[in-house]
């Protein structure tokens, strides 16, 4: 039969009919351990009766109204984002990518109004951004360009992790006015940085008077055991952006700014038709009450060393595996080979992975995932890791 979709993804032949928690079930019942969440987006499992209430009971009350009119549920979960990160307002959006176009489109506008007619963001190697014109442009990868061109202009590119590459690159340019980076790589391949990197940023757009803009999208709401990545580090953003998670699987992005940063995109500057829906902020109220009622961040950093400490333990005597890292459910197991393979072996022994930057296996579990399903998860995945560096040693 011919599909009628864009070919625009490489699809695994199963397709899902149900969820139950850590679990996907397919068309014939079988049930796979999800290690994947929907790529970090249904962090609370799936079917989760919050969220579920939450959808049905603003579903018969009101779906949408545009942003003409007052939300009263837009307004509660910005209360509630605000509390959870010291920022001072919210845009809401419908996905990452659009979260982050409102981030530069506000450091855009940082930069005419301070005078400069070309402002440029500083954004680094291996990111990813988005797949719009303007944050694929951001985006660290070529692959991902290829046949774009012509880009977005105005950003000045520099390798992640590295604070001189950044000193030297404001040395050479006075344009410069925002620094947008991910706390964790995620696409680039669960890349941890330095303990004190984001305090150097910090200090460096202090000093310079940029604003730091922390891309939270894969790393926010709760996955590596704080609600946003950047409370590991004592310091607060200027602009920090999620979605993902946000709403459990309902699309919603958000914008976080604070100081001068929030202050910027006044009325007119900036809009979206769906934008913080009274459903989709329905889910995302859902969502954060459930990880509080459920304790589920604190546990994240726990159940993240058992996952660390279970792979270090099953796969120490092989030499293939470069490294285990992680940070709460943020999960990295990185390969001395290339490994994509890996994925449709995974699936057909009913576990889903991803594997990310040709060489690390990415595991984003959900977050209510138990201690028995860890012990699967870490037992089932060692053995096929260990099978597969023999099979192609
Ligand atoms: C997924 C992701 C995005 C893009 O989000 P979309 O909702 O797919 O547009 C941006 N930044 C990071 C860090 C991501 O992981």
């Amino acid at each position: 039969m011919t599909s009628h979709i864009m070919p625009t993804y490489n699809r695994l032949p199963v397709t899902f009919d149900r969820g139950e928690g850590v679990w996907l079930i397919d068309e014939n019942n079988n049930r796979y351990l999800d290690a994947l969440s929907g790529i970090a987006v249904c962090n609370l499992g799936h079917a989760h009766s919050a969220v579920h209430k939450a959808i049905c009971e603003q579903s018969k009350k009101l779906l949408h109204t545009s942003n003409i009119y007052k939300i009263a549920n837009q307004e509660k979960l910005a209360d509630k984002l605000i509390e959870k990160s010291g920022m001072d307002n919210v845009f809401f959006c419908n996905s990452g990518a659009e979260a982050n176009e409102a981030a530069i489109k506000l450091a855009r506008k940082f930069g005419h109004e301070k005078g400069l007619d070309s402002p440029a963001i500083i954004v680094m190697e291996k990111s990813f951004h988005g797949r719009t014109l303007a944050t694929l442009s951001a985006t660290g990868n070529s692959k991902i360009q290829q046949g774009f061109a012509p880009l977005v202009e105005g950003f000045v590119r520099v390798p992640y992790n590295d604070i001189n590459a950044i000193k030297t690159a404001l040395a050479h340019n006075k344009n410069i006015v925002a620094i947008l980076v991910e706390p964790i790589q995620g696409e680039g391949g669960i890349n941890i940085p330095a303990p004190d990197y984001l305090n150097e940023l910090r200090k460096l757009c202090d000093q310079h008077e940029l604003l730091l803009m922390l891309d939270e999208i894969q790393s926010g709401v709760g996955r590596t055991g704080k609600f946003f990545a950047f409370q590991h580090n004592d310091i607060i953003p200027d602009v920090c952006t999620l979605a993902k998670a946000l709403g459990n699987g309902v699309p919603i992005g958000a914008c976080l700014a604070r100081g001068k940063a929030a202050q910027l995109l006044t009325a007119g500057a900036h809009g979206s038709t769906f934008g913080g829906n009274p459903l989709a902020c329905s889910a995302a109220i859902a969502v954060l009450a459930t990880l509080d009622n459920e304790n589920l961040i604190e546990l994240a950093t726990q159940k993240g060393k058992l996952i660390h400490d279970g792979f270090t333990e099953h796969l120490k005597n092989n030499s293939h595996v470069v490294d285990v890292r992680n940070k709460g459910l943020m999960i990295g197991i990185e390969l001395d080979r290339p490994c994509a393979e890996l994925v449709k072996i995974a699936l057909e022994q009913h576990l889903l992975i991803n594997v990310t930057n040709d060489t690390t296996i990415r595991l984003l579990p959900p977050l209510i995932i138990d201690e028995l399903q860890i012990k699967l998860l870490v037992e089932t995945l060692s053995t096929i890791i260990n099978d597969y560096t023999e099979k192609t040693a």
